[in-house]
């Protein structure tokens, strides 16, 4: 599943094949992903120029020079690849069907940009300028200097939530998810079952550089490939050998060689070592 690190991957392979370009042709395959495309889609972006390609969170945010701004969620197992004609979109290029190829950007440079999504837990909406959406709320990124550990620790002051539950909130931190969650944890040594509200601020310093660390190493790393998700370029990314805990139940500690244990939490697995993690 796509992370704020693979969504940053995605994000910089499609910047310089669509910013400052016209969209050409639309092509919708479905008439929806998890929710239904705005039934007037092709007619709002085509002959439009993506004027800024931004991530915000988890989305890829385009503006458009009508300032309609398309929303980009890759869900799942969504994924984009870029090719430099139509037929390889419909061969089965690298490891996608092209029965999931569900958007087709066909730019001004001639490049063809391919959303294709077996598990359709992606979505596209449009939102008109003024309208609300569903990034109003989002709390700042991890690597912004708003993200801090007065801001947190405020944040955190009195829930009774687990840790775990709580920076998974995109109200506290926009575009934290699962791994890199359960990474920053172990290095902080903070329990996934610790109560939010029990950090002491010098705990919440040390988890703050955590987050920030886990993220830019992985924003480094191109992005991890768990599952079925690719990089742009078709290329597996491989930061998925540097995870400590997610994915490492039974197998020793890297610090202390106690095995790993799996829980669930809110629907979600959690990966800790219970005698580092406290
Ligand atoms: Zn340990």
């Amino acid at each position: 599943m796509p992370e704020l690190p693979e969504v940053e991957t995605v994000k910089r392979g499609l910047e310089p094949v669509m910013q400052g370009f016209k969209f050409e042709r639309v092509t919708l395959n479905r008439l929806n992903l998890r929710f239904p495309f705005d039934k007037n889609f092709i007619s709002r972006i085509q002959g439009k120029i993506l004027t800024s390609l931004i991530r915000r969170g988890k989305f890829l945010k385009a503006t458009l020079s009508s300032n309609d701004v398309l929303y980009m969620h890759l869900g799942m197992s969504g994924r984009f690849s870029i090719d430099n004609d139509l037929t390889a979109v419909y061969n089965s290029n690298n490891s996608t069907n092209p029965k999931h190829n569900h958007v087709i950007f066909e730019m001004s440079n001639g490049v063809v940009v391919t959303y294709n999504d077996p598990r359709r837990f992606g979505f596209m909406e449009l939102i008109a300028p003024g309208e609300p959406s569903r990034l109003d709320k989002m709390g700042p990124e991890p690597l912004d200097n708003m993200f801090n550990a007065p801001y947190l620790f405020n944040k955190l002051s009195g829930k009774k939530s687990a840790i775990k539950s709580a920076l998974l909130d995109q109200s506290i931190i926009g575009g934290l998810g699962n791994i890199y969650v359960c990474e920053a944890i172990f290095k902080a040594k903070i329990s996934p079952k610790r109560l939010a509200g029990t950090l002491t601020i010098k705990e919440t310093e040390i988890l703050v550089n955590e987050i920030k660390g886990v993220i830019k190493k992985a924003i480094e790393a191109g992005g991890s490939s768990l599952k079925d998700f690719a990089s742009v370029d078709g290329n597996l990314g491989y930061f998925q050998h540097s995870f400590e805990v997610y994915g490492q139940e039974k197998k020793p500690c890297v610090v202390c060689e106690t095995p790993i244990e799996r829980i669930i939490q809110s629907g979600r697995s959690s990966f800790y070592c219970k005698a580092c993690q406290k």
